[in-house]
């Protein structure tokens, strides 16, 4: 069973209570964990202030040395991470591998930053004085993850958190606490001094447990001081709206319905596999992952013919299965969702040229499994193209050239990822000027490097998370004037 983590102790719900996690590929029980509520929250508050009175205090390459440490735990036991990381949310052993490393690099990037953080020195206008910014860590910070990358949405959160000399509290989604509980655990026991000294206990911490109560708590409690929040758009909204009132630090990185634009000049071998990636990795839940493809019309026939080639011969299955490129959706609602998304579009006269359907056959009937599905002859206006799509479901649209392919690429509330593939510079510096986006990729995956502030514009969010700039939202800039007397 998995445990709560509070001041570095793995303990039970106080309430004592758990719940089962189930795999999403065949229904079955992969653990029990614990039920947290508003009272372990409470305590978790409790160490993580006490751990910030020591934990601020280190030395930025002491808790450089600390994230390296937990790297070095993490990819220790990275088998077993990811063989949980599947089983929880169904998604293929080789995408968990990915994701861990993907984890690990991001925590390494903040490692390095710990010890680059810079404030200012600024000239003032009167004789005998100067200011200076200088940064401060902000106290106990909130995590709230969503389940499509339950580990690297928490490192995003926690390797900034930590480099920056804050503390920690993560809810992971209710559906997938086992593999986040393990890393949690693990980047608790880092140690640094050359191993001499371990993480002040509280400094991470770890409460599962419904989002009506543990994520509540950790909004509306007035001593946590920051909350970074990853997951749709409407519980976004309510995030702004509760943490607001205790007008904390908020960033919210949320929905996403990325257009991918396909110039007419395009690599289109490259451009189709990069949409199959784009789109289908992780059985297509990603907030950046490719939602809405436009592609020239001289060259439509030839890529979607080429992209439905590869869907048809994706092999769908169980993650824990060597064979299986797609593993089933995470929950069956979001399965319910893309099905009636893909009907609302065939209703209104689009063609399902691969997918559009559930694979048949005993091996998927326990699983919320769906095909990989490309739709042609979708209408701007079908649900398909206007709400984010959180499934292996592409439909797309053709365009006669760059300006009508931007327009319609912004019509969406959201901003968060962009691409064009061309070999054309002119149309690349358009699409990266016009294009309503937090990010825009020019000939590459939707992708989010550590290196790279990633976020949303629109309702795709607030903030940035990656990135130098993420440890921004992790700092206090303190303004000081000093004067000589
Ligand atoms: P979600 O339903 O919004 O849940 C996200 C997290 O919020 C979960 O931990 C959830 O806990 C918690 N939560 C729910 N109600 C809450 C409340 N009242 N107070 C505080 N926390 C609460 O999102 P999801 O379905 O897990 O994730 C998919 C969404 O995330 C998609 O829209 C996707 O685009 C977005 N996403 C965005 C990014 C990005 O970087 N922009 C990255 C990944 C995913 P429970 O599980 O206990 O309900």
């Amino acid at each position: 069973m998995s445990k709560l983590l509070i001041g570095g102790e793995l303990v039970d719900a106080v309430k004592k209570e758990t719940y089962e996690v189930r795999n999403p590929a065949t229904g079955q029980v992969v653990d029990q964990a614990a039920k947290g509520s508003e009272e372990d929250v409470r305590q978790a508050v409790d160490a993580a202030e006490t751990a910030f009175k020591e934990w601020s205090d280190t030395t930025p390459e002491d808790r450089g040395k600390a994230l390296e440490s937990a790297c070095e735990l993490i990819q220790e036991r990275s088998k077993d991470i990811a063989a949980l990381l599947t089983q929880e949310q169904g998604k293929t052993l080789f995408e968990a591998g990915l994701e861990i490393h993907h984890l690990i690099h991001g925590l390494e990037f903040y490692a390095g930053l710990a010890s680059k953080v810079r404030g200012s020195h600024v000239p003032l206008p009167q004789k005998n004085a100067y200011g200076m910014v200088v940064r401060q860590p902000i106290g106990v910070c909130g995590a709230i993850v969503p389940w499509n990358f339950p580990l690297t949405l928490m490192g995003t959160k926690v390797g900034p958190a930590l480099a920056a000399g804050n503390t920690i509290i993560v809810k992971p989604a209710s559906t997938t606490p086992l593999a986040t509980a393990l890393c949690m655990e693990l980047i608790a026991q880092a140690t640094y001094a050359g191993g001499k000294k371990s993480l002040p206990a509280g400094t991470v911490n770890f409460v599962s447990g419904p989002g009506g109560s543990v994520g509540e708590e950790l909004l509306s409690n007035p001593r946590i001081r920051r909350i970074a929040f990853t997951g749709s758009t409407p519980i976004g909204r309510h995030v702004m709206e509760v943490a607001g009132r205790e007008i904390k630090r908020v960033t919210l990185e949320l929905g996403g319905s990325d257009p991918m634009i396909v110039m007419e000049d395009a690599n289109v071998d490259m451009a189709v596999k990069m949409a199959d990636i784009g789109r289908y990795f992780n059985c297509g839940q990603m907030c950046l992952g490719v939602k809405r493809l436009f592609v020239h019309e001289s060259v439509a026939e030839d890529f979607v013919s080429k992209l439905a080639a590869g869907l048809q011969k994706k092999a769908v299955g169980d993650g824990m299965k060597k064979e299986s490129r797609m593993g089933p959706l995470h929950v069956d609602y979001q399965r319910t969702e893309v099905e009636e998304q893909v009907e609302d579009a065939k209703a209104r006269g689009a063609k399902a040229v691969a997918g559009g359907a559930r694979p048949e056959g005993d091996e998927f009937k326990n699983g919320h499994f769906y095909l990989p599905t490309l739709l042609t002859d979708v209408p701007d206006d079908a649900r398909i193209a206007t709400e984010e799509c959180f499934g292996p479901a592409l439909p797309v649209f053709t365009f006669k050239d760059l300006d009508e392919a931007i327009e319609r690429a912004n019509a969406s509330e959201f901003g968060l990822g962009s691409s064009i593939w061309t070999s054309n510079m002119v149309y690349a510096n358009k699409a990266i000027d016009r294009l309503e986006a937090g990010n825009v990729w020019v000939n590459s995956l939707h992708y989010g490097y550590d290196e790279l502030p990633f976020g949303g514009v629109k309702s795709s969010g607030v903030g940035r998370e990656h990135g130098p700039e993420a440890l921004d939202y992790y700092l206090e800039p303190k303004g000081v004037v000093v004067v000589n007397v």
